[in-house]
């Protein structure tokens, strides 16, 4: 793969926006990126592997649980910097930044906000530095959009609870130490609960053959009558919303995210172009490819603001969940259509792997499904608008 000579994009000058603490988290993890993921992982990719050595890497720049505070052995920062080291992470690849989204906001989240103070002391800071990862548990086989349906379920069996079903397209299952499933229990409320690996009853067989996300580990989670101990059960929230407040949270990890995609492809289009020389000329004079860089950062521009007032919302505590939607709809979206411009920029060469535009393209592929399809968020945003939910 070629040398990582990303140049990050900022036409309006957001960095006027940003404090010195937002640029400096940044900065840390804009060259963690280039010093530790650009050179690998091409070839992680390729080999359908998660790199699992950069663990550390992300625990340093603050990427697992970066809002939690400090008391729990996490970074304490706020929303506008744990959007800037997802969009860094993702810069370098959507696989690497959805370990660390789902460590931050569907594994660490939900113990902050639902758990014990009990298991707060347990989990988090081994979560914070990597010793420990984690993996969340919602879609089934047979509820993918439709989490509510789900099968999963867990009885109180005296001293401890019994859990049974199975879930599917779990990030991080393979190599994960726990995960926080949910699952009903006998009156069909929606709980989630804490299993560790090693509980008898519960395996996670590895998911295989993805064109997508090649550099993140994903598969099953599979729960065979496991007895969970009464005490891994998170009570502080139940019910539906439990499972969706850490998705609003993951959501808008991705709205930046994507826009580190966007950015490392427009970047690489634009530094071909005016390298590349067709008809006796950079293809960068050609008004063709002109349009495509203009639109692009145009788009990214606008992606950037949306992310950053919803940071700023974020902050303050008002963002709704239907203003994280579209702002994850919308960011993606953005980031695909550029990748598929910035591939053609690059002519035959945009297929290959010396270049990450491929990579991040297929990537983007899952971004666009996960955590809410893109036609789901655009319910959301329809129901909102509207008051008319049309999801039945
Ligand atoms: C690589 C990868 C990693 C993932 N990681 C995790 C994870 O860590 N944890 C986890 O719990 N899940 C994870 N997921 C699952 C992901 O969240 C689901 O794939 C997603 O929610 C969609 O569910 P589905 O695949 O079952 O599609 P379906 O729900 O079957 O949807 C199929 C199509 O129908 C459309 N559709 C569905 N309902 C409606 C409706 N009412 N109106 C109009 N159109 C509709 C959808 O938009 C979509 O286009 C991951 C998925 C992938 C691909």
């Amino acid at each position: 793969m070629k040398a990582d000579q990303f140049q990050a994009p900022d036409y309006y000058n957001l960095d006027d926006l940003l404090s010195d603490e937002h640029k400096m988290v940044r900065d840390a993890a804009r060259e963690w990126v280039k010093r530790e993921v650009s050179p690998i992982i091409e070839e992680a990719a390729q080999k359908a592997e998660f790199p699992k050595q950069i663990i550390n890497g992300l625990a340093e720049i603050g990427a697992f649980g970066p809002y939690i505070p400090e008391e729990y052995g996490c970074a304490g920062l706020d929303q506008i910097s744990y959007g800037l080291i997802m969009q860094e992470i993702e810069r370098g690849d959507s696989g690497v930044r959805s370990t660390a989204s789902v460590q931050s906001s569907l594994v660490m989240y939900p113990i902050f906000k639902y758990g014990t103070e009990e298991q707060k002391k347990k989990y988090l800071p081994k979560l914070a530095s990597g010793e420990m990862m984690g993996c969340f548990g919602l879609t089934e086989p047979d509820h993918g959009s439709n989490p509510s349906g789900m099968t999963t379920t867990f009885k109180d069996n005296g001293d401890h609870y019994l859990l049974n079903g199975a879930k599917m397209w779990i990030s991080n299952a393979p190599f994960a130490d726990i995960a926080v499933v949910w699952a009903k229990n006998e009156e069909g409320r929606i709980y989630g609960l804490i299993v560790e690996r090693g509980m008898e009853g519960f395996t996670t067989p590895e998911t295989h053959n993805k064109w997508s996300l090649r550099a993140s580990a994903t598969g099953e989670l599979v729960f065979n009558n496991v007895k969970v101990p009464k005490e891994n059960l998170m009570p502080e929230k139940s019910g539906l919303g439990a499972p969706l407040g850490c998705l609003d949270s993951a959501r808008y990890g991705i709205a930046w995210g994507a826009i580190g995609a966007a950015m490392d492809c427009y970047d690489t289009a634009l530094r071909y172009a005016k390298e590349r020389e067709q008809f006796g000329k950079p293809i960068a004079s050609f008004q063709l490819q002109q349009k495509k860089l203009a639109e692009m950062i145009t788009e990214i521009t606008k992606a950037q603001l949306l992310a950053w007032r919803l940071g700023v919302m974020r902050n303050e505590g008002t963002a709704t969940s239907a203003q994280i939607s579209m702002a994850k709809r919308n960011n993606v979206e953005m980031a695909i259509n550029i990748a598929r411009e910035a591939r053609q920029i690059l002519g035959g060469m945009g297929i290959t792997g010396e270049y990450s535009i491929m990579r991040h393209s297929m990537n983007l592929e899952s971004v666009i499904t996960y955590e809410g399809t893109h036609d789901i968020h655009l319910l959301i945003t329809g129901a909102d608008i509207t008051g008319i939910p049309a999801f039945q």
